[in-house]
């Protein structure tokens, strides 16, 4: 029997993506599935400091810089409109999320109950985070360099080279 090839979907705003979500597509895309496609959405309801092309170039960027036989199994792409709908367009039978502490639990909790009532056959799988990314969130990233304080632990030098255009500093 031929092993079907996993697909799975990271669904995100990455505004911008942060080390915290890097750990998540690494650990997705080594262990999880032969496939993970990386969706940014377009979420102009958050009030993005990116806008849509500038949060693909940037999650682009962080996937060109990782080891080539993880990276090629890694593909980024924008989404608008309902998650299940493009999950299953792409041929998905995963979504992966990022669980932080149980501030992210609420939500997740009843995103994951929507989507499976909307489609059962498409699993939503949680990967914790990390202990020394736990923290991390591109809202506090944001705000950080904002105020002009040091952001190296959150985000790669490009990113860093991002936000600083961003916020003129
Ligand atoms: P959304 O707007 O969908 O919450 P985000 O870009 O904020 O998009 O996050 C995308 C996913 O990554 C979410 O599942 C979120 O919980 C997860 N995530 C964000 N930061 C981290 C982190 N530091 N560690 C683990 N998962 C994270």
């Amino acid at each position: 029997m031929t092993p079907r090839m996993r697909k799975g979907v990271y669904p995100g705003t990455f505004d911008p993506i942060t080390y915290g979500h890097m750990d998540i597509i690494t650990r997705a895309a080594t262990h999880l599935v032969d496939h993970l496609v990386i969706a940014v959405a377009e979420n102009a309801g958050k009030g993005p400091m990116f806008d849509m092309a500038e949060r693909r170039d940037m999650v682009q960027g962080e996937i060109d810089a990782l080891q080539s036989d993880v990276s090629a199994r890694i593909e980024v792409d924008v989404f608008d409109g309902l998650l299940i709908d493009y999950t299953r367009s792409r041929g998905a039978t995963a979504i992966i999320r990022g669980l932080r502490a149980v501030s992210d639990f609420e939500y997740e909790f009843q995103m994951t109950g929507m989507n499976t009532k909307l489609d059962p056959e498409i699993e939503t799988v949680f990967l914790m985070a990390t202990d020394r990314y736990q923290f991390i969130s591109s809202g506090f990233v944001k705000e950080i360099a904002r105020l002009g304080g040091s952001i190296d632990q959150f985000v790669s030098p490009r990113v860093a080279g991002r936000l600083a255009e961003k916020v003129g500093r």
